[in-house]
């Protein structure tokens, strides 16, 4: 057979950060005792009266379609939240409810690219960004980004790769894999080349609930009517909330192209899942308590695992202010050997540590940095003890 299959598929890499985790888990399963850092996902259960919420659709028999771009009542919901808390405001008809924030970025990417488009991707990027681009005809410009500008990027290395076929500018604070979390100050001076060079901005913030000590979360889509028309604004109940599996995401975004994701989204998929609709608008309105001790909890993890790192002679990190991952440099370690075995990358680092030592970290290849590796704090504290001890002791081993 010569059938050939389409070279837009055949360019896509499958999400690495989802194989190791897989692994781990299967390591897990056939009894190894593994410590896993690699999730990208709450380690918590879905708060109790949330769960109830769904339960309780079901029995009132709220289980079947609802309108292609989602619930109204959700809508409602979802624009409470951005007016409180993102002092943004969007009207119910510019909100799109979506099968979690991927597919709500995947929608953002078909209604706005054409053939050849640029896309501006700050690495270290979420893998899923530069896919998802390309799956939409776009074309990915990654700007690696410096460790001592805390992996943010600035207005100046914006700028320079913009050009003429720059369509968008794909922003994620708070970050993974970094937990940095941009300024007001650095958004105003992004905001205005995005403006300059009439760029829009896919704005993640999924993680805009986590941010700690003093940090706050600002959505670049509040500072100005500019830049609020060339933003969509991406987020979800997934990290927040601790309900990934639910599959709830949405966007914020002009009415026009809120239009054009609905219309993208009732031929593809239709409405997000009901129940998890329905579930979303009691998380949204109800009580929050729950999502403040889940921060609680992750700020303390958070200061413990940097100080544990930091006593490891050779790691360096720069401590996060969000999100619940660790971005840790291994530079030093480039060259050294394990029982002859050398490390050429982080991807060398991981795989090691993992077989050796039964630790699971994400080596950063995919996310733009193969020095690097991304450690989550969503496990508990003595997990991390566990198996910081043994990164320590892998670590000292390394000549
Ligand atoms: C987890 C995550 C998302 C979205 O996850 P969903 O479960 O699809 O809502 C989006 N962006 C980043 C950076 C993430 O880590």
């Amino acid at each position: 057979m010569s059938l050939e299959l389409s070279q837009k598929a055949l360019k896509i890499k499958p999400s690495s950060t989802m194989a190791i985790t897989e692994l781990a888990k299967q390591m897990k399963a056939e009894g190894k005792d593994i410590i896993s850092f690699s999730a990208g996902e709450p380690d918590s259960r879905t708060p109790e009266h949330i769960s109830e919420a769904a339960k309780k659709a079901i029995d009132d028999g709220l289980t079947k379609y609802t309108a292609a771009s989602g619930l109204m009542e959700l809508k409602q919901a979802v624009a409470g939240k951005f007016l409180s808390f993102n002092h943004l405001k969007y009207e119910p008809e510019q909100i799109v409810i979506s099968n979690g924030g991927k597919h709500s970025l995947s929608n953002v990417f078909t209604a706005i690219l054409n053939e050849s488009d640029e896309v501006i991707i700050p690495a270290p990027y979420w893998v899923t960004y530069s896919e998802s681009a390309k799956l939409a005809g776009g074309v990915p410009v990654i700007v690696t980004t410096k460790k001592e500008n805390a992996y943010k990027l600035t207005a100046e290395e914006f700028e320079t790769v913009c050009t003429k076929k720059t369509k968008a500018l794909v922003l994620n604070s708070p970050n993974n894999p970094t937990g940095m979390v941009y300024t007001r100050k650095e958004l105003e001076e992004i905001a205005k080349i995005a403006v300059a060079h009439d760029i829009y901005v896919v704005a993640d913030e999924v993680y805009e609930y986590l941010c700690y000590e003093g940090a706050e979360h600002i959505s670049i889509a509040s500072l100005n009517d500019e830049i609020y028309k060339r933003t969509i604004t991406v987020s979800g109940l997934s990290k927040g909330y601790s309900m990934t599996g639910w599959r709830i995401g949405y966007t914020g975004s002009s009415l026009e192209i809120a239009k054009l994701m609905g219309s993208i989204q009732s031929q593809q998929t239709s409405n997000p899942n009901t129940i998890a609709q329905i579930a979303s608008i009691e998380a949204l309105t109800g009580d929050q308590s729950e999502v403040e001790l889940m921060k609680t909890a992750y700020n303390k993890r958070r200061k413990y695992l940097c100080s544990r790192i930091q006593e490891v002679p050779g790691l360096s990190c720069i401590e996060p202010q969000g999100a619940f991952y660790v971005f840790v440099d291994i530079s030093d370690f480039l060259g050294k050997e394990y029982k002859g075995q050398q490390i050429n990358a982080a991807a060398d680092f991981a795989r090691i540590l993992l077989e050796e030592y039964s630790v699971a970290v994400i080596p950063c290849e995919d996310f733009g940095f193969d020095d690097h590796f991304r450690i989550s704090y969503s496990v508990s504290m003595e997990e991390i003890e566990t198996g910081m001890e043994r990164i320590k002791e892998y670590c000292e081993s390394l000549t």
